[in-house]
Order: C-alpha cells, then sequence, then structure tokens
C-alpha cells in the first residue's frame, strides 16, 4: 500500500516564519495549477514506470498538504479526486487528511468534504493567542479556529489536528499554556508540536539570523524558553490522554496519523505537485527518493523534472535509524540487523552507548528509543549516527520531511 501526498501550494497570506514552498499566487495560477495537478496524477504512473518495475497502485493514506489546500473550492477538489480515484485504488478505509487555516473553510466545502471521503482535517493554528497569531501574518482568531473545530464534527468530521509552534514572537510560558489549554479543551484526538525553524527560508528566519527587528524578531523567546515550553506540552498532552508517539506529535488512542507514520517506517508515498518528495521502492524493493522542484512556473510549464536518488544500503541504515528513532516506539536492533545485516551495525555501538551514557538513549531490550532530553535534542542523536562520509543524505532527506510539513524538529 502506498500514501500519497498532494501539494497545494497557494495561501491567502504569507506567514512571516514560513518556510515552505507556498505563496500567494491569485485564483488565475490556482486554475492553472489543479489542471496541470490533475494532469499529472493521470500521468505519473507511467512516468513511475520508467524509473520502478513497479509503480505505485494501491494506496490506503491521503494527505492534502500545502500551502493551504482548503481555498481548492469543491468543484476542484471533486476533479482531483476523480482523477485519483481513476489512477489508483483507495482502500475503503483510507485515511483522508486535508490541511486547513482556521477561518478559511467555506460551507461548500465544508459540505463537500465528507462526500469526497475527507475523514480528517489538520488545522495550522500555530497560537491559540489572538495576538501572536496576528504578529506572525496568521489571519484567523482562536474564535474562528473553534468554531471550524465545531463545523467539522457537525459534518461527521472527528478527526482533527491542531499544529502549534513554540517560538513565536511574543510568546511566553504562560502564553503558551494558554494555546495548550485551549487545544485540550476543544477536544481534538490530535496536537502536532512544533519549534520554530530559523533559516534563510523565511522572512522571520533571515531576519533573526541577521539579527534584525523586523517581523518582532526582536520578541522572539529564547531558546532555554523555547525548550521549556516544548517539554511542557510533552507533560501537559500526555496527562491529559494525548500520548507523545513522535517527537511532534501526540494522539489519543486510534488517532495517530497513518500518513505520517509512512515516512517514518520508510513505507512508500509517491508525492505529487509542486515540491512533493517521494519514496518509491521497485520490483527489487530497494527504496529510491524522488523530487519535484519548487519553481511554480518550470511545474505549470509541465517542464518540472523528477529529481532520483537511489538509497544504497549504508544510508538506507541511516535512515532507518533517525527515521525510526523520532517515534517514541523507538527502532528494534534485530529488525535493524535482519534488514541490513550484522556487519553493518558493527559500528554503531559506541555511538549508542556514548548516547546512553548522556541520558539521550535508553534501551528496553533491544529497542532503542530517545529519552525526553534526546527527544529535546534529537538533531545532535541523529547526526551521530549519520556516517560522516555521506553528508548529502542527511540534507536530502531532512529536506524531504521539511516538505511533507515540518516533521523534522530542531534547536536552535
Ligand atoms: S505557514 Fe501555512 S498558511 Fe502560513 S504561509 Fe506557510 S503554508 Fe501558508
Amino acid at each position: 500500500m502506498h500514501g500519497l501526498y498532494i501539494s497545494i501550494p497557494f495561501c491567502r497570506s504569507k506567514c512571516s516564519y514560513c518556510n515552505f514552498a507556498s505563496g500567494v499566487f491569485g485564483q488565475e495560477r490556482l486554475d492553472r495549477y489543479v489542471e496541470r495537478l490533475i494532469e499529472e496524477i493521470h500521468s505519473v504512473r507511467a512516468r513511475a514506470s520508467a524509473v520502478l518495475a513497479l509503480p505505485p497502485e494501491r494506496v490506503d493514506t491521503i494527505y492534502f498538504g500545502g500551502g493551504t489546500p482548503s481555498l481548492l473550492r469543491p468543484e476542484q477538489l471533486r476533479r482531483i479526486f476523480q482523477a485519483l480515484r481513476a489512477e489508483f485504488f483507495l482502500s475503503a478505509d483510507a485515511e483522508i487528511t486535508l490541511e486547513c487555516a482556521p477561518g478559511q473553510l467555506s460551507d461548500d466545502l465544508l459540505e463537500a468534504l465528507p462526500q469526497l471521503g475527507v475523514n480528517r482535517v489538520s488545522f495550522g493554528v500555530q497560537s491559540f493567542v489572538d495576538a501572536e497569531a496576528r504578529a506572525v501574518g496568521r489571519l484567523h482568531t482562536a474564535a474562528q479556529t473553534l468554531a471550524d473545530i465545531a463545523r467539522l464534527r457537525s459534518v461527521g468530521i472527528a478527526n482533527i489536528n491542531v499544529d502549534l509552534l513554540a517560538g513565536l514572537p511574543q510568546q511566553t510560558e504562560a502564553s503558551w499554556q494558554v494555546s495548550l489549554d485551549a487545544a485540550l479543551a476543544s477536544g481534538v484526538p490530535h496536537v502536532s508540536v512544533y519549534m520554530l525553524e530559523v533559516d534563510e527560508d523565511s522572512r522571520l528566519g533571515r531576519e533573526l539570523l541577521s539579527s534584525g527587528s523586523r517581523y518582532h524578531a526582536g520578541a522572539v523567546p529564547e531558546d532555554a524558553q523555547i525548550a521549556a515550553m516544548y517539554l511542557a506540552a510533552c507533560a501537559h498532552l500526555t496527562a491529559a490522554g494525548i500520548a507523545q508517539y513522535e517527537i511532534s506529535n501526540f494522539a489519543r488512542a486510534g488517532f495517530t496519523s497513518r500518513h505520517n507514520e509512512k515516512y517514518w517506517l520508510r513505507q512508500p508515498y509517491l508525492g505529487l505537485g509542486l515540491d512533493a518528495h517521494s519514496m518509491l521502492r521497485g520490483a527489487d524493493s530497494r527504496p529510491r527518493r524522488l523530487a519535484v522542484a519548487d519553481d511554480l512556473t518550470l511545474y505549470l510549464e509541465q517542464s518540472a523534472q523528477w529529481d532520483c536518488t537511489e538509497i544504497d544500503a549504508r544510508a538506507a541504515l541511516e535512515e532507518a535509524w533517525f527515521l525510526g528513532l523520532r517515534r517514541n516506539a523507538g527502532v528494534q536492533l534485530s529488525a535493524l540487523e535482519h534488514e541490513f545485516g550484522a556487519d553493518a551495525l558493527a559500528s554503531y555501538p559506541p555511538v549508542l552507548a556514548g548516547c546512553v551514557e548522556e541520558g539521550l538513549l535508553e534501551f528496553d531490550g533491544d529497542v532503542a528509543r530517545l529519552t525526553a532530553q534526546g527527544r529535546l535534542f534529537s538533531n545532535e542523536v541523529f547526526e551521530r549516527l549519520l556516517a560522516p562520509e555521506m553528508p548529502s543524505i542527511h540534507t536530502l532527506v531532512t529536506e524531504d520531511l521539511h516538505s511533507v510539513r515540518g516533521t523534522f524538529f530542531s534547536v536552535r
């Protein structure tokens, strides 16, 4: 079974912290994009056959990410689903997620979602404190978010996630608690907690890197405060029955994201649309990672080509380590040995022992897991598990995860 990721890189406004390949491009370009995306859906299996003997066919998760997929008109989403159902066999219990911006879910689209099979919605809330949301350019209020959650439930969609972001300008540990309390009070069964990423790809990130003050950069909390917010989220959500199952993800029993689990378990998925990434296995079962460039003009002109990378055994083992360790379930050494052979694991014991000694990793039988401290400094652990001679794989996979919705966690 495969997962499908559908990229809708259009937003109503650009948030200052956003480092995704999304933009405010206008309705005419969105309309052209949908046409191009539908063409791509119809042609992708034939294209995949050219690089794999085994193109994807059966699908059990679909994730519409962006961008803001809730900007699609109902008829556009309907046509995308028609194309998907014509080209892929969707299992009857498929998990189908659509990312939404609170306050940007029309009545028409709301009504269409369950009819089309959408059964999970992820809201980019970031903060339930209106001044914090406003300071980074978000257009919604906490009241709109809560109203949208209620509207979704009224049409039968209760599998709802809210994203929260620690490290926003003006945020304090007390205001973070307000957001956590509001998320819990809303009764949603899934919460994702990210920390502000500071890099050249966002306006706020660039401002912070150059020690500027625009975009409220001077009001971004200190690293230690952000770390404390993350730890507070882990404690409060878990205490309330929303258990952590991955570095950034928390869910009530039965509500983990099946689609995102595919990334961490290295199960195959196909990405469609701008800047979409794929991990596919051929008949030889060796993984390939494919990426589409993030140039919208190229994509609309149909000139965007797949950048294809074969993942060799060494790189696959590294991925197994640092994707697997993201999950609270950890990594089973005997499973790694079964897949990669004992020789491939021979160099790891000293690295693992060092991580255990420093309190970053713990063992339960032959299962290695990050400790709470290890989750906070996961990048440090992952870097130690990477072969120094293959830094490109690190870049590739972290970019890939980034593209599928900020699942890469970093401490500034
Ligand atoms: S954070 Fe989300 S809503 Fe804001 S610009 Fe980025 S993709 Fe769009």
